[in-house]
């Protein structure tokens, strides 16, 4: 196992990878800008480090920072979490050049599933069905015309890097399809940079089903059963919940042989998530893969009993699963709201200071967090600052908890997530879990 760990994130998820090295008895680095001085994630690591400003790219994805901090603090292993560097093949080669794992799979695998339009190529020969469209569209003559028109009308353009709704662009008629196509490129570049844009076809208000899937560097395969993520705004899931209410227990049997056998195709290793959207005739359509630990992966922690981070963590040290595909049960049902700084009207960011703080507790309920009273939430960072998770036997009793926990949910000082919540898990659609992505443009 590992001698010592260094977290090259913040915030809740540097938390959460805490928790998991505290019970794994490895001694934890954590990293922080100038602006997180006073976080959680410092005080509760075994040491920190200042790697530069508050603006991200002069701290938490600052390379050099980050393997100067890793070499002088004398750690074998970088956990990247989610988001920042979590999928960067480049950083996960400089780790392996300077002999520092990098708990995630290799750079090659990410390289391939980072880039959405050659992963969806790879999905596709591995035998996982795909949405019609493109590879790469470039703007030369007619060709993004003649693609668009093949497809068939709607078309979403989408980045090749992208990731948290950016770079997305819906188009329904032709005459729009050339300022999209420029829109979407533009905002790829100054958000991944790199213009590259493909099309899909789009799909009218179908769900996000994606599955979990843990792989060891021994050849062993599982996953976890899947999670529904189609609650969202903007394209940014906002409640996921596991079970999917619209998976049952053959399908899900089905399609998780059918992922196994993909991921052992392109020899991925690490916990990973795989995503599809599902049509209103109940087509699975793979888009992307997420090479690394997802916001959302407590819902699946609370249903099958396994902690994914340490899992992680595990997998990287070279030990082998320890549970196989018929060991794994799925027990009772969870939903988790993410619970942002930014105002219930618009959705737009809401920094600030939190002047108070008090999360709920109770039986089923887990709030992974980096808040308390007196925090700051920064422009600089993603304004997600607690999750609130609820674990019931059934789906009713994980309501249930859900709707007191956000009830006894106490965040003042900024605007919140908290109500737009309390108002989608009482909409009658909801509950009878009925819904797709679309969700929120219908409800009032
Ligand atoms: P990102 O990596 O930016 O999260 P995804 O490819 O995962 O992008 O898509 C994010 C969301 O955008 C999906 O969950 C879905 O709501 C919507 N979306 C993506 N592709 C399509 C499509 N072909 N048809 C309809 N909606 C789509």
């Amino acid at each position: 196992m590992f001698r010592k760990i260094l977290i090259a994130n913040r915030g809740e998820i540097a938390l959460r990878v805490i928790c998991a090295c505290r019970e794994l008895g490895i001694p934890t680095v954590a990293v922080y800008s100038e602006a997180d001085r006073h976080s959680l994630h410092v005080r509760f690591a075994d040491e920190a480090v200042c790697i530069g400003p508050p603006k991200s790219y002069e701290s938490y994805l600052n390379i050099p920072s980050l393997i100067s901090a890793a070499e002088i603090t004398n750690v074998d292993a970088i956990h990247p979490g989610y988001g920042y560097l979590a999928e960067s093949a480049y950083f996960a080669e400089v780790c392996e050049t300077c002999g520092i794992q990098f708990i995630g799979p290799a750079p090659a695998v990410i390289q391939l599933m980072g880039d959405k339009a050659k992963a969806r190529q790879a999905m596709c020969q591995a035998g996982l069905p795909i949405i019609p469209g493109t590879e790469v569209v470039k703007d030369d003559g007619d060709t993004l015309e003649k693609a668009a028109q093949e497809i068939g009308f709607p078309v979403i353009i989408k980045a090749t890097a992208g990731g948290g709704g950016r770079g997305i662009r819906i188009v329904r008629r032709p005459e729009k399809l050339r300022e999209a196509f420029l829109t979407a490129q533009s905002e790829a570049e100054s958000a991944f940079g790199t213009s590259e844009v493909y099309l899909e076809k789009y799909l009218e208000n179908p769900r996000h089903v994606e599955f979990q899937i843990l792989a060891d560097k021994h050849g062993n395969v599982i996953h976890l059963g899947e999670r529904d993520c189609s609650i969202q705004r903007r394209h940014q899931k906002l409640i996921e919940e596991a079970p999917s209410p619209a998976v049952h227990g053959e399908l899900r049997r089905e399609l998780g042989e059918k992922i196994v056998r993909a991921m052992l195709s392109i020899g991925y290793t690490n916990a990973g998530t795989v995503e599809f959207l599902v049509d209103r005739q109940g087509n699975f359509y793979f888009i992307e893969m997420n090479a690394r630990v997802q916001v959302e992966h407590p819902v699946t922690e609370f249903i099958t009993g396994i902690d994914i981070v340490k899992e992680q963590i595990r997998i990287a040290a070279e030990e082998k699963l320890r549970l196989t595909q018929d060991q794994i049960i799925l027990r009772g049902h969870s939903i988790e709201c993410r619970i942002n700084a930014e105002s219930p009207v618009d959705f737009s960011p809401s920094p600030g200071t939190i002047t108070a703080y008090l999360p709920p507790g109770g039986p089923g309920i887990r709030v992974d967090s980096c808040a308390h009273t007196d925090y700051v939430v920064s422009p600089h960072y993603d304004s997600l600052i607690a999750k609130l998770i609820a674990y019931g036997l059934d789906r009713g009793e994980a309501l249930a908890r859900l709707n007191r926990a956000l009830d006894l949910f106490v965040i003042e000082g900024i605007h919140t997530s908290l109500q737009v919540h309390k108002k989608i898990i009482n909409d009658p659609s909801f509950i009878r879990g009925d819904y797709g992505t679309a969700f929120l443009e219908n409800i009032s």
